[in-house]
């Protein structure tokens, strides 16, 4: 395993220059490294090129003509999957850990980028380059924070490593993307999580502490489809909260303004994603978005059950319905809340419709925190997809 250490080039830059992207700044580890030379191209929040990074990396870019191009990106193949034998303790059945130790098994790859927790806390992040199946493993489940995955990449120049996979988020994969020419390896293969309103280690104590009942033993959580929060505490024991009772007033400040102003939702730039929204609740949602990725997702194939993406329910009335209440931080009282939550399981949106609700919720709000808080960047930083979603949206001023 190789863990962190400073680039002398990078030390020798000046302070203050650090996070060019300032509260933007996701924190994904670019500048804690010598090619921070590159942020001002590089940084997803600096410079939006999701079209140009997508045709570099699977040969054409969204085609804008198409509804689930819009949503999902580039993609060859959907489908929901879940693993035969999950991995206990594996954010959902453990797909992407399984993939990377493959991976490492068959001599693919020499190392994997990912992340583990620290000793002292279940919760914060810990870049690594694994470079064992054991290390791998020990970085699963999700860190529901800011990480600096790409701190670690000049330790693959440093290491004569040729062929990597690289686990990470979407705004981490932007500016790997746009500096993967100058890293100097054979082959790189890109394995992508969806995500959403990541939070600060602070931002994610408050979070817990608003709105679990025991928010020192909880080891993860998930937004569900089934419209509720899961939290799974220390004893294994599984404590739901609607989505729509949450402490929005309390809580209005507490996603990462990265976070806020990200439309990357479904990472576009990775070769193969894997999430779970798309999917039936229990399954992962799977998008293989190139040959590569194609490649990648054949060495597990036959450990996972699998079934076609389907799709019901119409989300746009619920999308428009919680606009304002995103926008002005509502909280409903708990038994509404738990009666709305069970109303909109029956007869609300699944598979790739509940997706596309999380999608439409979160690019509206993200668009309106982007015309208060910088509409110098709204037009540049806005991809035109997503602008396409949005105008379905009638948008309080
Ligand atoms: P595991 O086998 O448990 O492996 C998890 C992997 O995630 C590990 O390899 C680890 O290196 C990596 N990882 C953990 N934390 C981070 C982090 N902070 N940054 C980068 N990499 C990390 N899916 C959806 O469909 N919708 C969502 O809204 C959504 N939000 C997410 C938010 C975050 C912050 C993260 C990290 C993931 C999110 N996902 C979302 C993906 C989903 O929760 C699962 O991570 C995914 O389905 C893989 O599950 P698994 O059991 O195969 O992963
Ligand atoms: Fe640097 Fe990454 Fe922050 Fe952009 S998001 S300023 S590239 S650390």
């Amino acid at each position: 395993m190789m863990t962190v250490t400073p680039h002398r080039k990078a030390k020798a830059l000046k302070p203050g220059s650090r996070r060019p992207a300032k509260e933007l700044c996701s924190e994904c580890g670019l500048c804690d490294t010598y090619y921070i030379h590159y942020v001002k191209e590089a940084c997803a929040f600096i410079n939006q090129q999701i079209a140009e990074l997508e045709t570099q990396a699977h040969g054409r870019s969204r085609n804008l003509d198409n509804e689930d191009d819009w949503y999902f990106g580039v993609s060859q193949e959907m489908i929901a999957a879940r693993k035969q034998q999950p991995i206990e303790g594996a954010q959902w059945t453990g797909i992407v850990s399984t993939i990377a130790c493959e991976m490492l098994n068959r001599n693919l790859v020499e190392g994997v980028v990912c992340v583990q927790n620290t000793k002292e806390d279940r919760f914060q992040p810990m870049p690594i380059i694994a470079t064992t199946p054991e290390e791998v493993l020990a970085a699963k489940v999700n860190k529901p924070t800011l990480s600096p995955n790409l701190s670690v990449l000049e330790q693959i120049e440093q290491s004569g490593m040729k062929r990597l996979l690289v686990i990470g988020v979407g705004c981490q994969i932007q500016a790997l993307r746009a500096v993967e020419k100058e890293l100097g390896l054979e082959k790189l293969y890109v394995l992508g999580t969806p995500c959403v309103d990541n939070v600060s280690r602070e931002g994610l104590q408050k979070f817990l502490e608003t709105t679990s009942k025991s928010p020192d033993t909880v080891v993860h959580y998930e937004f569900m489809q089934d419209f509720r929060i899961h939290f799974k505490h220390q004893d294994g024991s599984i404590e739901k909260v609607p989505f729509f009772g949450l402490k929005t007033n309390q809580l209005k400040d507490v996603f990462a303004p990265s976070c806020m102003s990200c439309f990357d939702y479904v990472n576009s730039l990775a070769d193969l994603v894997v999430g779970y929204m798309g999917a039936p609740f229990g399954w992962q949602w799977i998008v293989v978005r190139n040959d590569t990725g194609a490649e990648m997702l054949d060495l597990v194939r036959e450990q996972l059950d699998t079934q076609p993406v389907m799709s019901k329910g119409d989300r746009k009335q619920a999308v428009q319905q919680s606009i304002p209440a995103y926008d002005k931080g509502v909280t409903l009282p708990m038994w509404a809340a738990k009666i709305m939550g069970v109303v909109i399981e029956r007869i609300g949106p699944k598979g790739l419709e509940y997706a596309r609700f999380s999608i439409d919720s979160h690019f509206t709000r993200n668009y309106l925190y982007l015309q208060r808080n910088h509409p110098e960047k709204l037009d540049s930083h806005v991809p035109q997809y997503a602008k396409n979603i949005v105008g379905q949206y009638e948008l309080p001023e």
